[in-house]
């Protein structure tokens, strides 16, 4: 799972990405991700690893991770190569969600580079960079279709039709997300073309302190314009998250008390990005390691279980299943099999969130 971090220079990406990124992770417990120096991997916090964590022993707790990329250099005419333009374009290309930081903070000392705040101008600046991006990409791709479609390839006809839809949206200036396709085999043929703006988006609105509690007339013109594109937007204060970041456990839950806020932004981001992907987790717990499995919304039994080795999903005989509310209610799995509540799952079976489970495979 990962997220590109986009939004214009000095709206305060980096003070949180940073934030985000701060406490880092045990790597060696994710192989799968080589850490650069943009790349940062962070545990995504599940109180119900906790939970648990309370009823079952185990060596370790594996919380699941997300996977931020901090993509700088987006700024007015990124789209025709300027300022590095197409690197980063390329980078969003590789991400599953956007992450948009928009500045609403006031701050003289801190320049903005089209000289006010104004959170929308800045999204529409992005915006119409991704734009332009989709709209060379749609052209090359609809080129090389005809081409094909000119020797009778069927296909490349139905490719076509599709760039068509893609072309006429984005030349009226709206992102590819929000594009109404009904049919599952073209939405799966959208989905190859890779397009910049189809991707989910999440606005994080970086505040400044006396505007977490309240919603500021900013916050406000973002919500508007986020509901549109059935995204969301949170509040941050990158100032805040940097120095929450530096602190230890004890001095943390002190400020945040002060500020009157619940928990670091991080475990906010980390929710919504799952939200906005349509993702959802299960678990699997056993002595060596309890653990937090990442699936999108409606996964098979045999699917969840290829997120944990692929050679799983072929494999799947079925699984066993309980729920955190049983956990809690009869303290053990044992006592929980012992009361019938352990349910025993097939290949058609719909993974719901928060499934503690244990897959019988064929080796
Ligand atoms: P980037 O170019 O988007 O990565 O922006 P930076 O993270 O480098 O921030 C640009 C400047 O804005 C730095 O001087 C930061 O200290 C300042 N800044 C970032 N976030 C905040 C904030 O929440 N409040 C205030 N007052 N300043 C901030």
């Amino acid at each position: 799972m990962e997220a590109g971090i986009v939004g214009l220079p000095n709206v305060g990406k980096s003070t949180l990405f940073n934030a985000l990124t701060a406490a880092g992770i045990a790597s060696e417990n994710y192989p799968f991700c080589t850490i650069e120096p943009n790349v940062g991997v962070v545990e995504v916090p599940d109180p119900r690893l906790d939970i648990i964590h309370k009823y079952i022993k185990t060596d370790r707790v594996l919380p699941a991770a997300l996977k931020l990329v901090d993509i700088a250099g987006i700024v007015k005419g990124a789209s025709v190569g300027e300022g590095l333009g197409n690197k980063f374009l390329a980078n969003i290309r590789d991400v599953d969600a956007i992450i948009h930081v928009v500045r609403c903070f006031e701050n003289d000392d801190v320049i903005h580079v089209d000289g006010s705040v104004d959170p929308l101008r800045d999204v529409e600046t992005i915006d119409t960079e991704l734009i332009l991006a989709d709209l060379q990409t749609v052209e090359s791709a609809r080129d090389r279709s005809q081409k094909k479609a000119r020797t009778g390839d069927s296909d490349a006809k139905k490719r076509i039709a599709i760039l068509d839809k893609c072309f006429e949206r984005l030349d009226q200036g709206m992102p590819i997300r929000g594009l109404e396709i009904d049919n599952p085999d073209d939405r799966k043929i959208l989905r190859g073309f890779s397009l910049l703006t189809a991707k989910p988006v999440l606005y994080l609105a970086n505040v400044s302190e006396d505007d977490l509690k309240g919603e500021s007339e900013h916050v406000q013109a973002l919500k508007n314009r986020a509901g549109v594109e059935q995204g969301e937007v949170i509040p941050v204060c990158a100032a805040i998250e940097s120095e929450l970041s530096e602190m230890d456990k004890a001095d943390r839950a002190e400020m945040l008390a002060d500020l009157g806020l619940e928990e670091p932004a991080l475990s906010v981001v980390a929710r919504a990005t799952y939200k906005t992907l349509g993702y959802q987790s299960y678990f699997t717990a056993g002595v060596k390691e309890i653990r937090a499995w990442t699936i999108p919304q409606g996964a098979t039994g045999p699917q969840a279980a290829g997120v944990i080795h692929t050679d799983f999903e072929k494999g799947f005989i079925r699984a066993e299943i309980f729920s955190i509310e049983h956990l809690e209610e009869y303290k053990s799995e044992k006592a929980i099999r012992e009361a019938g509540k352990l349910r025993v799952e097939g290949k058609e079976y719909i993974m719901r969130d928060g499934d503690v489970c244990n897959f019988l495979v064929n080796p």
